[in-house]
Protein backbone atom coordinates (compact mmCIF):
# COMPACT_ATOMS: atom_id res chain seq x y z
CA UNK A 1 0.00 0.00 0.00
CA UNK A 2 2.62 2.54 0.83
CA UNK A 3 4.97 1.60 -2.28
CA UNK A 4 1.94 2.43 -4.51
CA UNK A 5 1.39 5.88 -3.86
CA UNK A 6 4.72 7.06 -4.53
CA UNK A 7 4.72 4.86 -8.08
CA UNK A 8 1.77 6.69 -8.81
CA UNK A 9 3.17 9.83 -8.49
CA UNK A 10 6.47 8.86 -10.48
CA UNK A 11 3.92 7.61 -13.50
CA UNK A 12 2.09 10.74 -13.57
CA UNK A 13 5.19 13.06 -13.23
CA UNK A 14 6.89 10.85 -16.13
CA UNK A 15 3.52 11.69 -17.71
CA UNK A 16 3.67 15.57 -17.34
CA UNK A 17 7.53 15.62 -18.33
CA UNK A 18 6.39 13.79 -21.38
CA UNK A 19 3.82 16.22 -22.26
CA UNK A 20 5.91 19.22 -21.48
CA UNK A 21 8.53 18.07 -23.23
CA UNK A 22 5.89 17.64 -26.35
CA UNK A 23 4.77 20.80 -25.54
CA UNK A 24 8.24 22.42 -26.25
CA UNK A 25 8.98 20.02 -29.50
CA UNK A 26 6.05 21.06 -30.82
CA UNK A 27 6.45 24.79 -30.33
CA UNK A 28 10.21 24.61 -31.34
CA UNK A 29 8.75 23.46 -34.77
CA UNK A 30 6.13 26.35 -35.22
CA UNK A 31 9.23 28.28 -34.30
CA UNK A 32 11.41 26.57 -37.04
CA UNK A 33 8.62 26.82 -39.67
CA UNK A 34 7.96 30.66 -38.86
CA UNK A 35 11.64 31.58 -39.21
CA UNK A 36 11.86 29.64 -42.39
CA UNK A 37 8.61 30.82 -44.03
CA UNK A 38 9.81 34.55 -42.73
CA UNK A 39 13.18 33.83 -44.70
CA UNK A 40 11.45 32.76 -47.82
CA UNK A 41 9.57 36.03 -47.40
CA UNK A 42 12.02 38.67 -47.38
CA UNK A 43 12.93 37.97 -50.49
CA UNK A 44 9.45 39.17 -51.77
CA UNK A 45 9.08 41.74 -49.53
CA UNK A 46 11.31 44.21 -51.01
CA UNK A 47 10.10 47.76 -51.37
CA UNK A 48 9.99 48.42 -54.81
CA UNK A 49 12.20 45.84 -56.18
CA UNK A 50 11.19 42.38 -54.99
CA UNK A 51 10.90 40.89 -58.95
CA UNK A 52 14.17 42.40 -59.81
CA UNK A 53 16.16 41.28 -56.61
CA UNK A 54 15.10 37.95 -57.18
CA UNK A 55 16.42 37.61 -61.08
CA UNK A 56 20.57 38.13 -60.58
CA UNK A 57 23.93 36.13 -61.87
CA UNK A 58 25.48 33.46 -59.74
CA UNK A 59 28.48 34.81 -58.67
CA UNK A 60 31.03 32.23 -59.41
CA UNK A 61 31.53 30.53 -63.03
CA UNK A 62 32.43 27.40 -62.10
CA UNK A 63 31.86 24.16 -59.99
CA UNK A 64 30.88 25.09 -56.51
CA UNK A 65 29.99 23.88 -53.34
CA UNK A 66 28.05 25.31 -50.44
CA UNK A 67 30.08 26.50 -47.51
CA UNK A 68 29.04 27.81 -44.83
CA UNK A 69 26.15 30.06 -44.69
CA UNK A 70 24.71 32.91 -42.72
CA UNK A 71 25.42 32.82 -38.36
CA UNK A 72 26.85 29.28 -38.81
CA UNK A 73 27.41 29.53 -35.42
CA UNK A 74 30.11 32.35 -35.59
CA UNK A 75 28.34 35.72 -36.66
CA UNK A 76 29.22 34.64 -40.36
CA UNK A 77 27.61 37.43 -42.39
CA UNK A 78 27.29 35.82 -45.77
CA UNK A 79 27.32 32.73 -48.03
CA UNK A 80 30.77 31.05 -48.47
CA UNK A 81 30.75 29.35 -52.30
CA UNK A 82 33.45 27.03 -52.76
CA UNK A 83 35.31 26.88 -55.84
CA UNK A 84 38.69 26.13 -57.41
CA UNK A 85 41.33 29.45 -57.15
CA UNK A 86 41.28 31.86 -59.92
CA UNK A 87 37.49 30.96 -61.28
CA UNK A 88 35.70 34.00 -62.39
CA UNK A 89 33.86 36.28 -59.96
CA UNK A 90 30.62 37.98 -61.47
CA UNK A 91 28.68 40.79 -60.36
CA UNK A 92 25.50 39.18 -59.25
CA UNK A 93 23.84 42.15 -60.16
CA UNK A 94 24.27 45.55 -62.10
CA UNK A 95 25.55 48.48 -60.07
CA UNK A 96 28.10 50.92 -59.02
CA UNK A 97 31.66 50.05 -57.43
CA UNK A 98 31.40 51.40 -54.14
CA UNK A 99 34.34 50.24 -52.39
CA UNK A 100 37.54 48.36 -53.57
CA UNK A 101 40.11 47.36 -50.57
CA UNK A 102 42.47 45.12 -48.94
CA UNK A 103 42.08 43.22 -45.73
CA UNK A 104 44.48 40.98 -44.61
CA UNK A 105 43.00 40.17 -41.01
CA UNK A 106 39.22 39.52 -42.96
CA UNK A 107 38.30 40.18 -46.28
CA UNK A 108 41.41 40.54 -48.20
CA UNK A 109 40.83 41.17 -51.22
CA UNK A 110 37.36 42.18 -51.43
CA UNK A 111 34.84 44.76 -53.39
CA UNK A 112 31.14 46.32 -52.89
CA UNK A 113 29.32 47.51 -55.34
CA UNK A 114 25.85 49.19 -55.09
CA UNK A 115 23.21 47.76 -56.99
CA UNK A 116 20.75 49.65 -59.42
CA UNK A 117 17.76 48.08 -59.46
CA UNK A 118 18.18 46.88 -56.45
CA UNK A 119 18.03 47.77 -52.25
CA UNK A 120 21.29 45.75 -51.55
CA UNK A 121 24.81 46.12 -51.57
CA UNK A 122 26.58 43.50 -52.87
CA UNK A 123 30.38 42.13 -51.02
CA UNK A 124 32.55 39.78 -52.74
CA UNK A 125 35.80 38.70 -50.73
CA UNK A 126 39.32 36.91 -50.84
CA UNK A 127 40.07 37.60 -54.33
CA UNK A 128 43.50 36.14 -55.50
CA UNK A 129 44.51 40.04 -56.62
CA UNK A 130 43.12 43.18 -56.23
CA UNK A 131 39.52 43.18 -58.28
CA UNK A 132 39.14 44.01 -61.99
CA UNK A 133 37.04 47.13 -61.58
CA UNK A 134 37.56 50.52 -60.22
CA UNK A 135 35.69 52.55 -57.36
CA UNK A 136 32.91 54.48 -59.21
CA UNK A 137 32.93 52.32 -62.02
CA UNK A 138 29.56 51.34 -63.44
CA UNK A 139 29.26 46.86 -64.00
CA UNK A 140 26.98 45.27 -65.68
CA UNK A 141 25.30 41.82 -63.89
CA UNK A 142 27.46 38.84 -65.58
CA UNK A 143 30.27 41.25 -65.89
CA UNK A 144 33.62 39.95 -64.04
CA UNK A 145 35.18 41.40 -61.08
CA UNK A 146 37.80 39.29 -59.96
CA UNK A 147 38.93 35.29 -59.10
CA UNK A 148 38.55 33.26 -56.70
CA UNK A 149 41.16 33.33 -54.32
CA UNK A 150 42.44 32.56 -50.92
CA UNK A 151 43.29 36.28 -49.63
CA UNK A 152 42.46 37.34 -46.04
CA UNK A 153 41.30 35.05 -42.88
CA UNK A 154 40.78 32.20 -45.34
CA UNK A 155 41.91 28.96 -45.42
CA UNK A 156 40.60 27.33 -48.86
CA UNK A 157 39.57 28.93 -52.59
CA UNK A 158 36.11 30.48 -52.23
CA UNK A 159 33.87 33.53 -52.56
CA UNK A 160 32.67 34.94 -49.67
CA UNK A 161 29.14 36.83 -50.27
CA UNK A 162 27.78 39.24 -48.99
CA UNK A 163 23.98 41.30 -48.98
CA UNK A 164 23.37 44.65 -47.11
CA UNK A 165 20.47 46.82 -46.96
CA UNK A 166 20.24 50.34 -47.36
CA UNK A 167 21.61 52.77 -46.27
CA UNK A 168 24.77 50.04 -47.10
CA UNK A 169 27.74 47.89 -46.13
CA UNK A 170 28.91 49.33 -42.94
CA UNK A 171 26.65 52.47 -43.87
CA UNK A 172 24.10 51.83 -40.87
CA UNK A 173 22.68 49.34 -43.27
CA UNK A 174 22.07 45.08 -42.14
CA UNK A 175 23.14 42.00 -43.13
CA UNK A 176 20.38 40.24 -45.46
CA UNK A 177 20.83 36.46 -45.91
CA UNK A 178 22.35 35.94 -49.61
CA UNK A 179 21.37 32.19 -49.66
CA UNK A 180 18.25 32.21 -50.89
CA UNK A 181 19.18 34.85 -54.05
CA UNK A 182 22.32 32.89 -54.78
CA UNK A 183 19.84 29.42 -54.76
CA UNK A 184 17.20 31.51 -57.01
CA UNK A 185 19.87 32.42 -59.30
CA UNK A 186 21.73 29.36 -59.53
CA UNK A 187 18.24 27.75 -60.46
CA UNK A 188 18.32 30.32 -63.12
CA UNK A 189 21.58 29.60 -64.96
ZN1 LIG B 1 32.66 33.43 -45.41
Amino acid sequence: MIQIKPMRTVVLWILAAGLTFWGFFTLGCEVAKAATSSGGLTMGSGTNSSTEDSEGVFPVKARVSWGDGLGAGRGHQGQDLMADCRRKIVAAKAGRVRVIDYQASGAGNYVVVRGTDSKFDYVYMHMIKPPKVETGQRVAAGQVLGYVGSTGRSSACHLHFEMWTRPGWYQGGDVSDPTPYLKSWKRKS
